[in-house]
């Protein structure tokens, strides 16, 4: 973990137009029937990457991994590995392995059987066998564990075997659908980590496909946002959460507030719109709207601050409202502020030191206020 935040902050190799991505979906779409599962989507992954797929049940991310695995191929479009078409290249000659939701760990094999399996299938001496799954079982710190069968295991620890037997052919790319599925939320957090470690010290490309978006943006480089067979984001995690391109990834990735309004006046340093509901917003990121044009504008929660106290300088980014609901969760505190024409709007504070200086309640006048640089303008 240590060197993780140095390494990864140079890694963005999606930034240099010399560098080639080492997988490629080339306007790939996948039919079943008349009903369309993946439609035209075009998206690339870099070696050593870790990406991930995020999106609602059911809007394409394991069909995608899936063709990518060979289990199923594209109606149309193509799909290229290291520059090479996949096409009619059958799952078992593709340097990509699948770890499954369900683990799919033989009962009745020990731990060192099961992530020994492929490898004997593949036909790999006896002796480097051995050595090889003494290095996964180190790997996945599970060399204790080795005689024990699924059943003698803890969830977290059946989904480290399952990892293990995963990358004991060391294939080139990784694939994980829901990998942490199966845990409750401290193991899955825990694990998290240790999915980072691991693909760090393999030099592994992982995709991952996720309807966790706080799990895609604690592990993954870059994350792919789908919606109905088509993506509607690909970015860093910070860049997803900060600068999301449509209301629907603003809306998608963690909470948030959208005022609809109209830009008032628009130049270089940014805009003013009229909210609908009165406000006035100024804002320095006003992406391409232009003066006239309807817009939302999008604000995180933590973004605004609540106070019982009227700010001084009221004329911009400055609304009055009324307490409506508290929710404490410990770390913070979330305030729904109630404005004059209804709209709420939702705040959360850090709850930094345990006693507040500015204790608010149910039902007091509160401000909420916000900073030019504080939220973005979205067009569509
Ligand atoms: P989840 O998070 O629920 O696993 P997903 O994003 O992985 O969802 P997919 O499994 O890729 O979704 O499925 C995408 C769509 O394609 C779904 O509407 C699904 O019902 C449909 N679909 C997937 N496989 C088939 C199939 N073999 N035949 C018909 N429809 C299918």
């Amino acid at each position: 973990m240590k060197s993780l935040g140095s390494i990864r902050r140079s890694f963005t190799p999606w930034n240099d137009p010399a560098a080639k991505p080492y997988i490629a979906f080339e306007n790939v779409t996948k039919r079943f029937g008349d009903f369309t599962a993946v439609n035209n989507l075009s998206l690339t992954v870099f070696e050593r990457e870790f990406f991930a797929l995020l999106g609602a049940s059911g809007c394409g991310k394991s069909t995608l991994l899936r063709m990518l695995a060979g289990f199923d191929e594209p109606t149309a479009g193509r799909i290229l590995l290291d520059g090479q078409d996949l096409r009619g290249i059958p799952p078992y000659r593709r340097p990509v392995n699948m770890m499954f939701q369900s683990y799919a760990l033989f009962p009745h094999m020990t731990v060192e059987a099961n992530i020994a399996f492929g490898l004997k299938q593949e036909g790999m001496p006896k002796a480097e066998i051995g050595t090889r799954v003494a290095e996964m079982l180190r790997l996945v710190k599970l060399e204790q564990f080795a005689k024990r069968k699924p059943h003698q295991l803890s969830g977290g620890q059946r989904q480290r075997v399952a990892l293990a037997r995963s990358v004991a052919k060391r294939p080139k790319v990784l694939l994980l659908d829901e990998p942490l599925g199966a845990l409750d939320k401290k193991l899955r957090e825990e694990t998290q980590f240790e999915l980072m470690d691991l693909q760090q010290s393999l030099g592994l490309t992982f995709i991952v496909v996720t309807h966790d978006q706080e799990e895609a943006m604690t592990m993954a480089d870059r994350i792919a946002i789908l919606d109905k067979g088509e993506v509607m984001q690909v970015a860093t995690p910070a860049e997803v959460y900060e600068a999301p391109s449509s209301r629907f990834v603003a809306g998608f990735v963690g909470n948030v507030n959208m005022f609809e309004g109209t830009v008032a006046s628009r130049d270089d340093s940014g805009a003013r719109i009229a909210s609908s509901n009165g406000l006035t917003i100024m804002t320095k990121n006003a992406g391409a709207a232009s003066a006239g044009s309807p817009v939302v504008f999008a604000i995180r929660p933590e973004k605004i601050k609540v106070s019982s106290r009227k700010p001084a300088n009221d004329d911009v980014n400055v609304a009055e409202g009324e307490i409506y609901d508290i929710a404490y969760l410990g770390d913070m505190t979330v305030y729904h502020v109630k404005l004059a024409d209804g709209h709420v709007v939702k705040t959360s504070s850090l709850n930094a030191s345990r006693i507040s200086d500015d204790p608010l309640s149910w039902n007091d006048r509160a401000w909420i206020s916000f900073s030019p640089d504080a939220g973005v303008v979205l067009a569509k």
